[in-house]
């Protein structure tokens, strides 16, 4: 039996052109890469893994990618989105397991003129000769619309067995899933959080200040965030979970009212007592009152306070 890799974002499309493939007896192996900004694999994802036969696994490939983002040889999309450096990060990743599991060519759900930036037709094949794929990545969806791969002209695939998808509809993929009996309907791609301009203000600001790790990055996924010195920001707790991830923190300073429930905010990076004092201010801001006692806790030592709440004018400077 003939085996392929595919990458699978989590969303419709990628999870149909597995199906589509092994429709052709080929057992397919499916990755997530996970980059940092698009969600984990889901309960849901195992469930189809297990009801449609295929393996499925995460890789985290998220210091290859913070390469990546902070300077993509051919731009940002949108928004900070470098799809094509990702794309090709991701196939080249892919590549790899090709190698290691004997697999004879790489699945993607890539749809032909769907996305401005990374779907077009001569972009799909410029991505290719990138990751040195050429002729070995299938996409069933459009594969019609596509020169014949290595796989269909070694008569592994079936060209007739693929589809002749393109554009933005969603019609018939829907008219697929149904065919899969594919009841809940996944969102079309994986919902990566470099395609949100207001995520996108707090991934920037990291960048520009040299401070893009794997625990910034998920730190950016709660709060609002502040930007109170070049090497300092706070981050403010919205809600109660919010608020108990950033006391759960380690080492780090922490400040919250005294006497009643309100906001938690996490100090990050260098800080002067300046800087404790703005977040103070910020905390009684968020607490919708004019002035509070405020707890600021540094290695375990608890310093009370009160603070005026800082100008909307100021929330806004600070604000990223
Ligand atoms: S949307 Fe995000 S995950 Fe998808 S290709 Fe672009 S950067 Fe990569």
């Amino acid at each position: 039996m003939h085996r392929a890799i595919a990458l699978y974002s989590g969303g419709l499309d990628s999870l149909l052109s597995i199906l589509v493939i092994k429709e052709q007896k080929i057992e397919v192996i499916a990755f997530k890469f996970q980059t940092g900004f698009v969600l984990p694999l889901k309960e849901q994802d195992l469930v189809y893994s297990q009801k449609f036969g295929f393996s499925i696994e995460e890789i985290d490939i998220r210091k290859k990618f913070f390469s990546v983002l902070k300077n993509p040889k051919h731009g940002y999309g949108k928004n900070l989105n470098p799809c094509i450096d990702c794309k090709i990060l991701m196939l080249k990743e892919a590549k790899e397991l090709m190698s290691k599991y004997n697999a004879s060519f790489i699945v993607t759900g890539e749809i032909v003129f769907q996305r401005l930036m990374s779907q077009k037709r001569e972009q799909i094949l410029h991505i290719e000769n990138e990751a040195s794929l050429k002729g070995l990545i299938v996409r069933p969806l459009s594969g019609k619309l596509l020169s014949a791969t290595k796989p269909e002209l070694d008569g592994i695939i079936d060209r007739e067995m693929l589809y002749d998808i393109w554009g933005r509809g969603r019609k018939k993929q829907l008219l697929l899933a149904q065919k899969y009996g594919i009841h809940k309907i996944p969102q079309p791609s994986g919902g990566c959080l470099l395609t949100d301009p207001l995520f996108c203000k707090k991934v920037k600001d990291i960048i520009t200040y040299d401070e893009l790790t794997i625990e910034n990055v998920e730190l950016l996924k709660i709060g609002r965030h502040f930007r109170l010195s070049e090497k300092c920001k706070a981050i403010v707790g919205r809600d109660e979970g919010e608020n108990e991830i950033l006391m759960n923190r380690k080492g780090a300073v922490l400040i919250h009212p005294l006497d009643f429930k309100g906001p938690v905010i996490l100090i990050l990076g260098e800080h002067s007592e300046k800087e404790i004092d703005k977040a103070c201010e910020i905390c009684v801001y968020y607490s919708k009152r004019k002035h509070a006692l405020i707890v600021t806790r540094k290695n375990e030592e608890e310093k009370i306070k009160e603070y005026n709440a800082i100008s909307e004018a100021e929330v806004v400077k600070y604000r990223i």
